[in-house]
């Protein structure tokens, strides 16, 4: 802060835009405030919430909070559970007033642009497009963000054809610190378009996006929950890797996902939730690409012919702002037998670590996305260059309720995280970049990139940001 106080730049903001500023105690704020899926960042309690309805405004506030050198956090849909990557005890920009959504008119023979603003999350999206038959690759989930989906990379169901989401956006709309908002676009300000497509908070807030969709009535999908014996992991495993190696289908989409709680597993082996799709309607007995997985036996199938709409909508678990959580994450090749080594090792170390002596009600999972060909390689922020060849990107994710026992569990994640990663170090085949959307503080985003990457990132807000505001006043994965 400069020489005005926090409680000043409010008063400014204010008087400036009577309607978008909210103060703690009144019914609007505390609204906004509990946007937050890891309800510890709810905690943080910003002296105020600067809710703007236009870019306009937006880039008007931000000339502000610059000019008076006031630290502030954006959110979109508060789906990054990183401790006060997305608050600050200053001041919050909440982008939820803009939520329009717009089927651009086609002027091609190629499906429409769809575009629509910053504080939407995926579900309103996908109920505009389903009935027009149309799709795009955003969340699979309905509730979480756009924002930092898009501007981090985004894995969405059609990964392996279409790459990272934010590969399908054609514009970004962006208030600059300067309080300017300018396009962003394959012919406008391009070394910026490029920069968004995985560079995060580091540049502007976006405002609005463009993106292309695809035509798709109906598709594939659903989720098949399995008991995580040992053999059932060593046949999940080899599916999971042999679908990022060879002859890939591009239509085919799988998450594993294993978790458990003591109760919910009856104190034995994790669950797998195994997430799948398929990008066109096939036979009951799903796709020949996830073959493997529809061998598993089951203890629930929910695959079904289905649309995205309705794919988006059957995370009913993990979404919603009640619970404390957390992620940590980490990227490796190996073959199902490292899978198999992690699998094992995490759940010994979590059932021994005290997280359900500390809370009953936490859960721990364990998530594997098979970053094939794809997403590993292309022309955007997020590929390794000549180092691009497929690999997995594993996430740990513990939930749980109380507070008090939240930094307890942190230091038991951490310690799990980095057994887990000097363990697959050891073995020769850790892969040091972290896909954001799923990383913690600790883990390797921006840094693990290539140096030119990196070089050309920090160019590029150097251009845009000059004063270095994105860097020094704003959260997230920086790119110092
Ligand atoms: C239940 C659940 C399901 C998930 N499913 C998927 C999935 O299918 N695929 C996937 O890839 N990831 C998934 N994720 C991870 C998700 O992509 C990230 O958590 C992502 O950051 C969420 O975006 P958000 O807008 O909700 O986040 P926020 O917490 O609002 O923002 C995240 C970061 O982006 C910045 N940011 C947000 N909007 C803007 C903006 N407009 N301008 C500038 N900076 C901005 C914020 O400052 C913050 O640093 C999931 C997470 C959860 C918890």
């Amino acid at each position: 802060m400069g020489d005005i106080s926090l409680t000043q730049v409010l008063e400014t903001l204010g008087k400036a835009f009577p309607h978008t500023v909210l103060r703690p105690g009144s019914p609007r704020y505390e609204e906004e405030n509990g946007k937050f899926w890891n309800r510890d960042n709810a905690d943080v309690r910003p002296a105020g919430i600067v809710a703007p309805e236009s870019a306009a405004e937006t880039g008007a506030i931000l000339k502000v909070l610059s000019d008076t050198k006031t630290h502030f956090a954006i959110r979109s849909g508060g789906y990054m559970p990183v401790p006060k990557y997305n608050t600050s005890p200053a001041v919050l920009i909440s982008l939820s007033r803009l939520s329009s959504i717009e089927l651009l008119p086609p002027t091609s023979p190629s499906p429409p642009l769809v575009k629509f603003g910053a504080g939407n999350t995926w579900g309103p999206i996908y109920d505009v497009l389903s009935p027009h038959g149309l799709v795009v690759p955003g969340g699979r989930s309905r509730d979480v963000g756009v924002g930092g989906f898009l501007l981090h990379g985004g894995v969405s169901h059609f990964y392996a054809s279409l790459g990272w989401a934010c590969e399908s956006v054609v514009e970004f709309d962006v208030a600059l610190a300067s309080g300017d908002v300018v396009a962003a676009n394959a012919s406008l300000n391009a070394d910026l378009f490029w920069a968004l497509k995985g560079g995060s908070a580091n540049f502007g807030v976006v405002t609005a996006f463009t993106m292309r969709t695809a035509k798709l009535e109906k598709m594939w999908g659903g989720v098949r929950v399995a008991v995580g014996t040992g053999e059932t992991a060593s046949r999940v495993f080899t599916a999971l890797h042999a679908g990022i190696q060879g002859d890939v289908d591009e239509k085919a989409h799988v998450e594993v996902i294993s978790f458990y709680n003591p109760t919910a597993c009856a104190g034995g082996d994790a669950l797998f939730v195994l997430s799948l799709a398929y990008a066109g309607e096939v036979e009951k007995e799903g796709p020949a690409a996830l073959k493997g997985f529809m061998e598993v036996e089951a203890v629930n199938d929910g695959t079904r012919v289905t649309t995205q709409r309705e794919l988006a909508a059957d995370d009913k678990v993990n979404v919603g702002y009640d619970k404390r959580g957390l992620f940590r994450a980490f990227s490796y090749r190996g073959g199902p037998q490292v899978t198999l080594d992690i699998y094992t090792e995490y759940y010994a170390l979590v059932k021994a670590s005290g997280v359900f002596d500390a809370d009953p009600s936490a859960m721990a999972a364990l998530l594997w996305l098979p970053v094939g060909q794809k997403l590993a390689s292309g022309t955007g922020v997020m590929t390794l260059g000549e180092d691009a060849e497929p690999y997995l990107s594993c996430n740990i994710c513990i939930r749980w309720s109380s507070p008090s026992v939240s930094e307890r569990i942190h230091a038991i994640a951490d310690g799990i995280a980095d057994t887990l990663k000097k363990k697959l170090q050891d073995a020769g085949v850790f892969v040091p970049f972290t896909y954001g959307n799923i990383a913690g503080v600790q883990d390797m985003t921006f840094a693990g990139l290539p140096e030119t990457t990196r070089r050309r990132l920090r160019e590029v807000a150097g251009r845009y940001d000059p004063e270095g505001v994105f860097q020094k006043q704003v959260p997230g994965f920086k790119l110092v």
